[in-house]
């Protein structure tokens, strides 16, 4: 048996799965493999407009990495657990997966001495006011992580945070072959099930046979796949959680280079979310420019910043060859609530010149959901399979980095063992 996965950023638990059992697989990723530096030139490379991001036509931004790990090997590794009910309701259950992944992970809050002071100190704000702030459970190693440090938010260098790629380097341990640079163009149908891939590299254009396929390109990568092998919509509605970072300076405070998300709060009810968000230097300036607060840009090692993320309504459209979304009124609102929550903790703090930024996102997803794209066993046509954000069956507002390990967990293991129809 030859499995293709292609791109199997958190769905990585799949392929690895796969491998284990002794299956022939093979895994394909458009961007690149070159080990993470931690650097903004790197970074860019991976996470710019035409590179993963995406300019919606409100202006606002959608970020995603395209790199071998996908936006796990950028991205803040807060680790929150999967919402039972939302897959239990299409009889999935995530238990089993959940219990074996906290067992292997790296799953915990940080230790304080890895909190930095822009953290703590918006930690003592909201618990002051009376927010139920509390640190986050976080996909880092505290023994190889250091204080003083951004580079996380660049690519963690240091193999602190745990990125797809681990899981990644597990399934080649294992025998899979990784071909990064590939970027798969459709899947190849006969007689109605999946034999394989089309998919490009260096210019040249291959096909790989096999008789089992996971897509795994994200919101945005596997609906446009599905689309251009002729299982899928042109257009496919999305969620993005949408963000915006509440910013304002304290004149005590000389910091800028810690770990972001190291404590928050949630208001599941009311799709709102909030966490520390200390960013480096040159990203806080393109905030500050963005929203036209040329006298911050010097105020970055002071700036206190608060991350207020929303669950979205499902809309807009994930086309071809491009991606826009625009913010209903309900959405609006749930920010401009969150927006005044974090102003309040802001003046806690003590801080002044408070602004907030335009709204960004970083969580493409449910273009491809549960019970319309793909059934419960994430199966959009026999031998196909779609294993990443794009399923999540509903509106979210949530760190989804664990359920979509969960998910890919729970199908390498029923794909390796035979359970689910091949
Ligand atoms: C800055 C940032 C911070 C974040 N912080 C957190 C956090 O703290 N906690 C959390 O849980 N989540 C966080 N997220 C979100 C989380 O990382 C993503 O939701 C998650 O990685 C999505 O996984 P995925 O498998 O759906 O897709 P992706 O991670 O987007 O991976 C898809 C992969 O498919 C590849 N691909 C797409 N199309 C093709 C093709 N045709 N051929 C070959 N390859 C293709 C892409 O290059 C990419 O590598 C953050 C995201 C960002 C950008």
């Amino acid at each position: 048996m030859t499995p293709s996965s292609s791109a199997p950023a958190l769905a990585a638990p799949a392929p690895r799965e796969l491998a284990r059992s002794g299956a022939r697989v093979l895994v394909l990723e458009q961007g690149s493999a070159a080990p993470l530096a931690g650097t903004i030139k790197q970074m860019a490379t991976m996470a710019l407009p035409g590179r993963g991001a995406w300019l919606h036509r409100d202006a606002s931004l959608l970020v995603s990495g395209t790199t071998l790990g996908g936006s796990s090997a950028l991205n803040f590794a807060t680790a929150a657990a999967p919402p039972a009910a939302m897959f239990a309701a299409h009889g999935i259950d995530l238990a089993p997966s959940l219990a074996a992944l906290r067992a292997e992970l790296p799953l915990a809050p940080l230790p304080d001495s890895l909190v930095g002071p822009m953290a703590a100190r918006i930690m003592d704000a909201a618990q002051a006011a009376g927010i139920g702030w509390r640190k986050l459970d976080k996909m880092i190693r505290p023994q190889a992580c250091r204080s003083g440090c951004w580079r996380c938010v660049y690519g963690c260098p240091f193999g602190a945070k745990w990125s797809a790629r681990d899981f990644v380097d597990e399934a080649c341990f294992h025998g899979a072959v990784l071909r990064d640079r590939s970027r798969v163009q459709r899947v190849l149908m006969e007689d109605g099930r999946a034999a394989g891939v089309a998919f490009t590299r260096d210019g040249t254009l291959h096909t790989a046979r096999a008789p089992l396929v996971v897509l795994a390109g994200g919101g945005i990568g596997s609906p446009r796949l599905l689309h251009a092998s002729g299982l899928g919509p042109r257009l496919a509605s999305f969620f993005s959680d949408p963000v915006v970072a509440v910013m304002g300076s304290v004149d005590d405070v000389d910091g800028g280079a810690e770990v972001p998300m190291a404590a928050g709060a949630s208001f599941l009810k009311e799709g709102i979310a909030l966490a520390d968000l200390t960013l480096p230097g040159p990203m806080y300036a393109a905030f500050a420019l963005q929203a036209g607060r040329v006298d911050r840009l010097k105020a970055h090692r002071r700036t206190l910043s608060i991350m207020v993320k929303i669950r979205d309504d499902i809309g807009g459209a994930v086309g071809p060859r491009w991606v826009d979304k625009r913010l209903t009124p309900g959405d609006r609102a749930r920010l401009d609530k969150g927006i005044g929550m974090a102003r309040s903790i802001l003046q806690q703090a003590g801080a002044h010149h408070v602004f907030a930024t335009h709204h960004f996102a970083a969580h493409p997803g449910g273009s491809v959901r549960i019970g319309q794209g793909v059934d419960g066993e994430l199966r959009a046509a026999p031998g196909l399979y779609v294993c990443d954000a794009s399923v999540i069956p509903q509106p979210w507002g949530l760190p989804p980095t664990l359920t979509l390990l969960c998910l890919g967990k729970r199908l390498g293991l029923m794909l390796s063992s035979g359970v689910v129809s091949r």
